[in-house]
């Protein structure tokens, strides 16, 4: 699904930035890059900054306008350090994570666009996103480098993804959000292992009838917490009856 996203870069000066901006996307599993426009490129220095990355820069994509390289996406979010145009759409990268999620959830393509490294993204590129992210970094000093600023987007996006996959990995659970080998015990179940054990705490003289303060209570709250469920349930009550048995022994 990762690989709607689709990271825009334009008119990168640096090609060791390009290169760099491939490795952050990697480790995020991001793999669409298009370059508008780089100057320098190809080149060694992005090949060598890349490390592990170049499969990213191999596949990457040029073009000559930043509407050629948005045409097959339906969002586009223009990462910006600072507003210089009239007030828009603007997202945390957080927000922008979860929007990324939302959008190639229902099978869209996204765009992420980056500017340059001296003057970022001109009015005429920002008007063309849908909304604009900024990270919000030290007032006095907020603009990040090209590829550091592509890794923490790229992160969120990560941390959107995974948290949508794990919510889909337990959607079929029980209320506890772990399914187990066996289904949870009934409250029937529950509740005559909890008649059980008080017994047996009165039998071995651990609760007095006549001053049980909140001892049940609290017992109840503790297994409750844990949820148990049969077999976990039938162990504790075995345990209980052999407690029983070995004390009428005595
Ligand atoms: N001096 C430029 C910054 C360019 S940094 C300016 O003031 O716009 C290169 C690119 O990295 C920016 O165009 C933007 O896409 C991204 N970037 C850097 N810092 C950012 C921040 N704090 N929030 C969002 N994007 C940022």
């Amino acid at each position: 699904m990762l690989e709607n996203v689709n990271v825009v870069l334009v008119c990168t000066s640096h090609p060791g930035n390009i290169g760099a901006v491939a490795r952050a996307m990697k480790t995020m599993g991001l793999s669409r890059l298009t370059l508008v426009s780089p100057s320098d490129y190809p080149s060694d220095v992005a090949e060598t900054r890349a490390s592990g990355a170049t499969d990213v820069l191999a596949d990457a994509k040029v073009v000559g306008t930043l509407a050629e390289a948005l045409a097959d996406c339906s969002v586009v979010i223009g990462a910006s350090a600072r507003s210089r145009h009239i007030p828009w759409p603007l997202m945390n990268p957080r927000q922008a994570g979860e929007k990324v999620q939302e959008a190639i959830a229902a099978g869209n393509r996204v765009a992420l666009v980056f500017g340059r490294e001296r003057t970022g993204l001109t009015n005429e590129e920002l008007a063309q996103c849908h909304v604009h992210v900024n990270i919000p970094a030290n007032p006095d000093y907020a603009s990040l480098n090209l590829a550091a600023a592509v890794q923490v987007i790229a992160y969120e996006v990560r941390m959107s993804h995974l948290a949508a996959a794990d919510k889909l990995q337990h959607a079929g659970d029980g209320q506890w959000g772990v399914s187990w080998d066996h289904p949870l015990a009934t409250q029937l179940e529950l509740n005559g292992f909890f008649q059980h054990l008080e017994e047996t705490l009165v039998e071995i003289d651990f609760l007095d009838p006549n001053n049980p303060k909140q001892l049940m209570p609290r017992l109840r709250r503790l297994f409750q917490r844990a949820a148990p469920d049969k077999i976990e349930v039938n162990i504790l009550r075995g345990i209980l009856t052999m407690v029983r048995a070995n004390r009428r022994k005595e």
